[in-house]
């Protein structure tokens, strides 16, 4: 984003991320497709989820995500045409299902924001094999829930840090009433948008407080809150480790008036640690980023809201897909390039976290897709 201000390159990360678009440029001119091939990168990991920022602006100013002294009026978000298209979106999306991708969530920024985001869920629900998902922070949930979940969307992730008022306003800090993020939530049920999950960002010093209430408050209700752990996203929200109230401490605080038991991930690369309540009232997912790194496993490409890929959460640069995507490139050599970005993906931030690449010049989450 242009507003990124100089600091410390990650020299060995950039060497490889040269010699990657190398590889992406050179593919791309090659006339030859990955013919159904599923590439695996160079920790033996496949491509096997996309993740789509619709858009890099937001109606909340999350302390931990966008910052309010710096994503202020002036901030350069980008301008329309910058944006892809959803033509665009579901012609990439359609070309990453055939490298293995089956699982798309729509993100940004806030999705309900991009205007007739229900057409774009068309398009990309009609792409055979693929489980469509969306997060959001609910604001305008109440209202849209029933035309996506017509366009064809099966489930949504719903962002709730606190349910007490006063805490949940100062974590948006733009006063937004918590009621209205429950009336959403609500009426995504009510549209048979299920199961639904509930993502809760814990930072120390903000809304621990909130985890057993959440936890109360959604046991027996079928819905399925997760605790994430405060990460080190962008460069922007001032991150410290101080800050960051680890899972164990958030299954310790449940268990002890709420006792659960740990059950099996649902699947390999599973983000979520999944506990149940042993009472039967359903059950809880923590996601432990910083305290213990699932880069093992991970599967996941972004897609910035300008065309670019990412192949991790902190990547300091992305591939420019819609350059090929406008200029006079086949399905088949898109997917070349993509699937040579994915050989040479040695990403494992989140494993070699230290207080150096905390400072590192990552790009913002609401541009990138959380
Ligand atoms: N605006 C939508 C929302 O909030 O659900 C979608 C985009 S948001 C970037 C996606 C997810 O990232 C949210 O659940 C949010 O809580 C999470 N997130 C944002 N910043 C984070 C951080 N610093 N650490 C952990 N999770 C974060
Ligand atoms: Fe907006 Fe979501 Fe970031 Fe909060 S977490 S500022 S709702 S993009
Ligand atoms: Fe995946 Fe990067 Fe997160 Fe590791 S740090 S889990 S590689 S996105």
């Amino acid at each position: 984003m242009s507003s990124t201000p100089k600091i410390i390159p990650l020299a060995d990360v950039r060497t490889a991320q040269l010699s990657a678009r190398d590889a992406f440029a050179r593919a791309a001119a090659s006339g030859d497709g990955a013919h159904g091939a599923r590439p695996v990168d160079t920790r033996n990991r496949p491509l096997s989820d996309l993740r789509i920022s619709v858009t890099d602006r937001c109606n909340f100013r999350c302390v931990y995500c966008m910052p309010k002294d710096v994503f202020g009026r002036d901030y350069p978000f980008l301008p329309h045409d910058e944006l892809l298209s959803f033509e665009e979106i579901a012609r990439i999306a359609r070309i990453f299902v055939g490298l293995g991708v089956h699982k798309i969530r729509l993100t940004g920024g806030e999705p309900l924001l991009r205007k007739r985001l229900e057409h774009l869920v068309e398009l990309l629900a009609a792409i055979p094999g693929i489980d469509l998902t969306l997060t959001t922070n609910g604001a305008l949930l109440a209202r849209k829930a029933r035309a996506l979940h017509d366009a064809g969307l099966k489930r949504v992730t719903v962002s709730l840090d606190a349910l007490d008022d006063a805490t949940f306003r100062a974590m948006n800090d733009v006063d937004f009433p918590v009621a209205r993020v429950l009336e959403g939530i609500d009426a995504a049920h009510a549209a048979g948008l299920a199961p639904i999950k509930i993502n809760a960002v814990i930072k120390r010093g903000m809304n621990e407080a909130a985890v057993l209430p959440l936890a109360r408050y959604f046991k027996d209700s079928g819905h399925i809150v997760r605790f994430i752990e405060y990460m080190d996203v962008g460069h922007t929200n001032g991150w410290r480790m101080d800050d960051v109230v680890p899972a164990a401490e958030i299954i310790r605080t449940i268990d002890a008036e709420l006792p659960l038991e740990a059950i099996e991930r649902n699947y390999s690369g599973e983000v979520a640690e999944r506990w149940r309540f042993r009472d039967g009232g359903g059950e809880i997912g923590v996601i432990a980023s910083v305290t213990q790194a699932f880069c093992r496993d991970c599967t996941r490409a972004r897609l910035s809201t300008d065309g670019k890929i990412f192949t991790c959460l902190f990547a300091t640069e992305g591939y420019d897909v819609r350059a090929l995507l406008r200029g006079d490139y086949r399905d088949a050599q898109i997917e070349n390039a993509i699937a040579a970005i994915w050989r040479q993906r040695a990403d494992r931030y989140s494993e070699i976290r230290t207080a150096n690449t905390v400072r590192a010049a990552k790009v913002e989450m609401s541009y990138i897709g959380g």
